[in-house]
């Protein structure tokens, strides 16, 4: 059974949050002397004399409309990177609770783990990248505080079946956190679709990939307004910047190059997954609903990634990662870019 007082580290559900001067007071007086802002202007060409919402009302509004969801079911983070430290810290005590991650996968949610001192549970993925039925009933057995599944995964690519994601939302009783970083580039319905159904279903998004924004650092976390609730409390509360919000929400009022762009990356991907398979070094290509491809190279792929960085191509080494011996992970490029890659490739000395 899942309930979400009992995985709230006791210390957290004891404190006051900050109260700031933004939270205090809202709206525009005529004189504003509660924060200490500087009243006169700001150094620069742009105004950012005040601090900015704490609780993003303007952006969370279009992000519901756009997602399907409430506002108070929406997080936003200095990346999602701060929303994987914010749950690890939510529902782990340190040197004591941990967390479980399914390997391979992306490296935050290790290192979140490592900084806060909390215990780390691997559970490898199928040699497909998959969750057996065997790897669910050990999920569902493990007294976790929270597993994090990536789908569709970093670093290689593919989501994972949906049935299987469901039987550990029906059966583990920590937090379930499904990172969709790559969602917008999958054939598949987002689980923010079913957060009704799972009190226990994080959803992280990002507007780093598909959005094109990674250079801004805004990430989404979507859930239960219970769970929003105590990630609010404890974030830092001026954690996204008022030129942050200003541009999130400008990008949301631009959805046709967000469409637009969406589009050309699955078509630059189809090239490449054309083109590769005839190369001689390419042994093996891994299905992909992301932004970039998973590619096992022959002899040694090491040798590959150094050759492509002397041409100045500069791809992700992924050797060295669970399951993923030989293999280099390639994103998807401008179409000029893509063709560089395939030709530099082509040329690779045998
Ligand atoms: C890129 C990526 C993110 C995005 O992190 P931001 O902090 O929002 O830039 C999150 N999760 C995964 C799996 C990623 O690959």
């Amino acid at each position: 059974m899942f309930e979400l007082e009992t995985l709230i580290r006791p210390n957290i559900r004891a404190m006051q949050p900050y109260s700031s001067a933004r939270d205090e007071f809202q709206g525009e007086a005529r004189v504003m002397l509660d924060a200490n802002e500087n009243s006169l202007g700001s150094a620069g060409p742009d105004r950012f004399n005040r601090y900015p919402d704490p609780q993003q009302r303007a952006v969370k509004a279009a992000l519901a409309k756009l997602k399907g969801v409430e506002p108070g079911q929406i997080f936003l983070g200095n990346g999602s990177d701060e929303a994987i430290d914010l749950l690890v810290r939510l529902t782990c005590t340190p040197g004591q609770d941990r967390i479980l991650i399914l390997p391979p996968t992306y490296g935050m949610y290790e290192v979140a783990a490592n900084l806060n001192d909390v215990g780390l549970e691997r559970l490898p993925l199928t040699a497909d990248f998959q969750l057996s039925p065997e790897l669910v009933q050990q999920i569902v057995a493990s007294e976790a505080k929270l597993v994090f599944i990536c789908s569709p995964n970093n670093p290689t690519g593919n989501l994972l079946h949906a049935e299987a994601v469901e039987a550990v939302l029906r059966g583990f009783r920590g937090l379930v956190v499904v990172d969709e970083a790559y969602a917008d580039f999958a054939a598949a319905p987002s689980w923010t679709t079913r957060l009704a159904e799972f009190p226990s279903l994080v959803v992280l998004q990002t507007f780093s990939k598909a959005w094109g924004l990674a250079g801004l650092r805004l990430g989404m976390a979507f859930a239960s307004p219970e769970i929003i609730t105590y990630l609010n409390k404890i974030k830092p509360p001026y954690n996204v910047s008022e030129a942050t919000q200003q541009h999130a929400l400008a990008a949301l009022h631009d959805a046709p190059r967000f469409e637009q762009m969406r589009q050309e990356l699955l078509l630059g991907r189809r090239w490449l997954l054309e083109q590769l398979p005839s190369l001689d070094i390419v042994e093996a290509l891994f299905p992909s609903d992301a932004n970039f491809l998973l590619v096992r190279f022959r002899p040694d792929a090491t040798a590959v990634y150094t050759y492509l960085l002397s041409k100045g191509i500069v791809v992700r080494n992924r050797t060295t990662q669970p399951g993923c011996a030989g293999t280099l992970r390639l994103t998807v490029g401008t179409p000029a870019e893509n063709e560089q890659l395939v030709a530099a490739l082509r040329e690779y000395p045998a």
